[in-house]
Order: structure tokens, then sequence, then C-alpha cells
């Protein structure tokens, strides 16, 4: 198991947002969360890359507890994130974002994994000298994926990528997530659009304030009546 999250439960002040939750991730597996507003997803995504403190409960990577570990050193560990929001810097080049990308790492590979970036997102290199803050919404939210790439993640971990974008914007993220995935990097993915997050993902698990209620292979939920019903705008 690469990821194993067991029992977690995390505050916000005296809001419980996560109420003890346990799911797990394979290796070259691509596991969806799905859930309405306010259900958990971020803070689940915040708490493995260690942006947001457990009260209890405890996460497994690659073998280790890495449950105290500090932000920077998941990174080395393997975890890499592309944040809600995306957070490109504005005033660097669309290169030297995703460059940043990289700065835990030592040794080689970079320009080959900028190449292997670019290869992905041919628009990225097209526009490798613009200004990150002029790119569109779209083209940002594939600033933040290549930058999370550049980490050399075992995990990435993607938080709403097809979050405000045109319909065939959210087509070529979401096989481009697939395209990362058969490359060899295992996903985590947090999304609102369950219908395409199911269509793309191994496993799926549902959460509703702070809880797992259902875990499953990704199809069987595609057909599971109460699915469709509260998340698929079901028939
Ligand atoms: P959404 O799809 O709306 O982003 P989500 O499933 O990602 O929802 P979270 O953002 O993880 O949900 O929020 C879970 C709970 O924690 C919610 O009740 C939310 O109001 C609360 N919460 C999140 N961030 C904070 C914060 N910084 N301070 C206080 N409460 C927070």
């Amino acid at each position: 198991m690469l990821l194993e999250i067991e029992n977690i439960r995390v505050h916000y002040g005296k809001v419980e947002a996560l109420k003890g939750i346990s799911l797990t991730v394979d290796e070259g597996e691509i596991v969806t969360l799905i859930g309405g507003n306010g259900a958990g997803k971020t803070t689940t995504l915040k708490t493995i890359s260690g942006l947001r403190k457990l009260t209890s409960g405890r996460i497994a990577f690659d073998g280790r507890d890495i449950s105290k570990m500090p932000g920077h050193k998941r990174v080395i560990a393997g975890i890499g994130q592309s944040p809600e929001g995306r957070g490109v810097f504005p005033g660097m080049t669309v290169e030297d974002n995703l460059l940043m990308g990289a700065y835990t790492r030592r040794g080689g590979g970079i320009s080959k994994d900028l190449a292997e970036v670019y290869s992905l997102f041919e628009r990225l290199a097209e526009r490798r000298h613009q200004m990150g803050g002029t790119m569109s919404g779209g083209e940002q939210q594939m600033v933040a994926i290549g930058r999370a790439l550049m980490s050399k993640p075992k995990v990435l971990l993607l938080d709403e990528p097809s979050m405000g974008l045109a319909p065939k914007l959210v087509q070529q993220i979401f096989s481009i997530i697939e395209e990362i995935n058969r490359r060899g990097t295992t996903v985590l993915l947090v999304e609102q659009n369950a219908q395409q997050a199911l269509q793309l993902a191994h496993r799926a698990y549902v959460l509703e304030t702070g809880e797992v209620v259902k875990s499953a292979p990704a199809g069987d939920l595609l057909d599971d009546p109460q699915v469709r019903a509260a998340y698929l705008g079901g028939d």
C-alpha cells in the first residue's frame, strides 16, 4: 500500500472537519474522493500533504508513518500536491513556475523532467516565457499540475483540477491526468465533477460531513442509485 490513512480526525478550532476518515491508495491507482460542499475533501488532501495537523489518527506513506512529518519533508518523500486555487506565481515565467516545483530535489534529471512536463502540456511549452499571471485559468491549472510533477511525486494529490474550466478544457485535463497515471504516477483526485472523476478513477470514496459513507470500484458507483441521485444529477 502506497498511502494508508487510518481514522484521522482534523479540527478547525472547535469544528471537527474530519471525523475519523480511513482510506488507502495503492501504487499505480487513480483514487477519487467525491462529495458535496464542505464534506472534507480538501481538508483530507491538506492533511496528507501536511498543511493541516491531525487531532488523532495515522497516515502512513511508502512504508513510513508520516503523521508528524513536516510538509516540505513529505514533498521530498514523494507527495506532490496541486492545490485548489492553483497558486501560480504571477510575476514568474511559466518555466520558472515549473522549476519551483523541483526546488526540493537533489541530483540531476530536472531538464529531462521539464521536457516530460512540456510533452504532456504542449501549451506550456509554447508559453514557457510568458508570465504566470497572464495565463488563462485553464493554463494556470496546467502550470499547477506541471509544477507538482516537477517534484517527481510518487503520489500526486489533485484538488479540483477541472474547477472553472470550459467543457473542452475539462476533457483535456482529465485525459492528461490519465496519461500522468499511465506514465507511472499514482493519483488521488478530489473532484466536484463526479461523473468524470468516476469514469477516470479505479476506486472511489464518497465523503459526507467529514466521514466516508461509501467506498467501491469507481465503475460500481456510477451505477449506484444513491450516488446517482446525490452526485450525478441522477435519473
Ligand atoms: P468544497 O468542495 O466545498 O471545497 P470540501 O469537501 O473540500 O468542500 P473542506 O474544504 O475540506 O470540504 O471543508 C470541510 C469542513 O471544514 C467544512 O465544514 C468547512 O467549512 C470547514 N473548514 C474548511 N476550512 C476551514 C478553515 N480554514 N476554518 C474553519 N473551517 C474550515
